[in-house]
């Protein structure tokens, strides 16, 4: 997706040796008409698929499957991270080691909003080493529901993370592939 690749060169910085920082565009201020188009893309590689529900992972996920859910007339479900007394208490559970933070945490979907009907797409922000990505993954199969693929808006494949989800026969539908960092300059896969 070339407006993507072109927003990453102009805006995006790298920091030390594998970290991306987006923050003009997708991690802290939002360019609300680039994820309006990364939500079209989703829709246009999974046009095939049945699909009626997104599901994604709080916080950078929401805006981008927001703008998504617009293009498959679907619900959104964030899963959540903080502690909260308004959560309800029969959740799906799962605990997820942060590739940003160095720790690990645990994320919880309510049970009224994924069950064994339902046909899940799992968008998030960046592949990484795919944690972020499973904790989702475990959620979808603890409900019942079916996984039907996973969009990504930057992978880094140079990480563990696509290949660990290509060996559990996940679909995986990256828009921009990072293949390493040089000179502190992305290279495109
Ligand atoms: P994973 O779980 O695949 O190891 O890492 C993915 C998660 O960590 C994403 O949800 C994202 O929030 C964060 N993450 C991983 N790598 C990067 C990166 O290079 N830049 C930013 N901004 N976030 C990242």
């Amino acid at each position: 997706m070339d407006l993507l690749k072109n927003k990453i060169v102009t805006e995006g910085r790298v920091e030390g040796e594998d970290i991306i920082k987006v923050d003009s565009f997708l991690n802290h201020q939002v360019d609300v008409e680039l994820l309006n188009e990364i939500g079209k893309e989703f829709k246009r590689r999974f046009e095939k698929e049945e699909i009626n529900k997104i599901l994604t992972i709080e916080a950078s996920g929401i805006a981008i499957a927001c703008l998504a859910a617009q293009h498959f007339n679907v619900p959104v479900v964030f899963a959540k991270k903080t502690q909260s007394k308004n959560l309800d208490k029969d959740v799906y559970e799962t605990e997820v080691f942060s590739f940003t933070k160095g720790i690990h945490y645990k994320v919880k979907v309510s049970k009224k909003y994924l069950n064994s009907d339902d046909k899940v797409l799992v968008l998030d922000d960046f592949l990484a080493n795919g944690r972020a990505a499973l904790g989702l993954k475990d959620i979808v199969d603890q409900s019942g529901a079916n996984l039907v693929g996973i969009g990504i808006v930057i992978e880094k494949s140079f990480q563990d993370g696509c290949n660990l989800l290509a060996e559990k026969g996940i679909r995986v539908e990256s828009l921009a592939k990072i293949n390493g960092v040089e000179d502190g300059k992305v290279i495109f896969k």
